[in-house]
């Protein structure tokens, strides 16, 4: 096999693909068109039937493009990604149809190809071409209505965004462009603040602030994430280590952890040295993490999980009933305390519906049956506080309480009754 062949399909390699792609785009990129495939949960379906499987299903994808491309250049770059230089005229047809064969093949399993496609114009870079595509297949990863997406400028300045982070983390590190507030929890049954989360701000010389919506997905989808978190961890250490050396009093504090933290290094380590070096005691510091079913591996994280745990430190389930969370993942994993999402709560209008408590109290009564216990986050005002209340939430935490903010600012602030 010639060494530009990708062993498992034949395809072109990556590095053989930009090389003829980008010499066919330079000699005429008039009406071409880059198509990305990528498959929805892969690695699910390595982890349910076996890699030869899923190396099998590789082939498959790859014989169809053949069949269905057959005078076009194909590669795969790596894992289950594909991409097909083709012309303009036939690219959407064709991109469906191997959907369709695949789908065919497959009656059994879902299985979802979705398609980016961009249209590069001559003298563009390759590389940066098949980001493009790349960026509006990523784009309907969530959108099950459609299988495929062409690419479109507002993507561009998401990548713009996202590469703006990249290049700008260790900086910002360094620099304290990225900081952490701290947001109160109020234990219900006496209205005091018992403990505040740490929440990540970038404020940013160049774009003002970053939202963490825009750098957390970023930070893990290039798996980077592990650098904000250890730098946010530290700097909560700092921040507690001031106060407490100044005699003033402190609380424990939440800290927002990624599932990759737990690939990405040994957050363990990188934990038990802030807190050592800054003298904090273990209960102090709770570990916050977001789980959903459907999540490959479970293993690393129930380690990680039960290894924190066994030192005496708090691991908290954050963002329950969002997404794909649910009390299945309860199942797998042991954790202090479910801090219920607040789309989850908010999803439900209370008044108007029987249905909605009994859903809200019976998942709050099964958290307690498995001995954690259960905060309310997103709480905006004193008649949701009374209901959360009404059916036994332990804490709860949201802007009627207070809004991020300076860790001293927290100890000015009133008990929550007293509002
Ligand atoms: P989260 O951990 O669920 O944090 C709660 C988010 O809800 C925060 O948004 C907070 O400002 C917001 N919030 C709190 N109360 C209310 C309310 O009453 N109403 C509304 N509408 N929103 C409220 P933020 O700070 O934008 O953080 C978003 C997410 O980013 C966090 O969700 C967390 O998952 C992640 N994040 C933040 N900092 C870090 C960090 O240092 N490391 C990691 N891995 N993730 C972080
Ligand atoms: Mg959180
Ligand atoms: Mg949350």
């Amino acid at each position: 096999m010639p060494p530009e062949t990708d062993k498992l399909t034949g395809l072109l390699t990556r590095t053989a693909f930009h090389e003829q792609a980008g010499r066919a785009m330079n000699s005429d990129s008039e009406g071409l068109a880059l198509i990305w495939f990528n498959l929805d949960n892969f690695k699910m379906f390595n982890k349910r039937f076996g890699f030869p499987r899923g190396d099998e299903l590789l082939r498959e994808i790859a014989a169809i493009i053949r069949v269905i491309f057959p005078n076009n250049l194909s590669a795969r770059f790596s894992d289950d990604n594909f991409a097909v230089l083709t012309d303009w005229a036939s690219m959407e047809i064709n991109s469906n149809m191997v959907q369709e064969y695949l789908y065919a093949l497959h009656e059994d399993i879902t299985l979802r190809l979705r398609a980016g496609i961009y249209f590069p114009s001559s003298g563009e870079d390759i590389r940066s071409c098949c980001d493009r595509a790349k960026l509006a297949a990523d784009s309907i990863r969530k959108n099950h209505s459609v299988n495929s997406c062409m690419f479109h400028d507002a993507m561009s300045r998401e990548l713009e965004l996202q590469q703006h982070i990249l290049d700008n983390l260790d900086g910002a590190i360094q620099n304290g462009a990225i900081r952490v507030l701290y947001q109160p929890i109020v234990r219900l049954s006496t209205g005091e603040i018992c403990e505040a989360e740490a929440l990540a701000r970038w404020n940013d010389g160049e774009l003002g602030t970053i939202s963490p919506a825009d750098f957390i997905p970023t930070l893990e989808e290039y798996r980077e994430i592990h650098r904000l978190d250890i730098h946010a961890l530290k700097q909560v250490c700092r921040d507690y280590r001031a106060r407490s050396l100044k005699g003033l009093p402190v609380l424990p504090v939440s800290v927002n952890l990624s599932r990759l933290d737990f690939e990405l290094c040994d957050i363990l380590q990188e934990v038990e040295l802030a807190v050592t070096l800054n003298e904090i005691p273990r209960n102090m510091l709770r570990l916050e993490i977001t789980e959903s079913i459907g999540d490959e591996d479970t293993t690393v994280l129930n380690l990680g999980i039960e290894r924190f745990r066994a030192m005496g430190y708090e691991v908290w389930m954050d963002d329950f009933g969002s997404g794909y969370s649910s009390l299945n993942v309860l199942k797998d994993y042991n954790f202090d305390t479910i801090k219920f999402d607040m789309k989850f709560l908010h999803g439900f209008d209370i008044k108007k519906s029987e249905k909605a408590k009994y859903i809200i109290s019976s998942n709050l009564q099964m958290a307690r049956l498995m001995g954690m216990q259960a905060l309310a986050e997103g709480v905006e005002t004193a008649e949701q506080l009374e209901y959360l209340r009404s059916i036994g939430f332990d804490k709860a935490q949201g802007y009627y309480f207070g809004r991020p903010m300076n860790l001293d600012e927290i100890f000015s602030l009133g008990r929550a009754s007293e509002k």
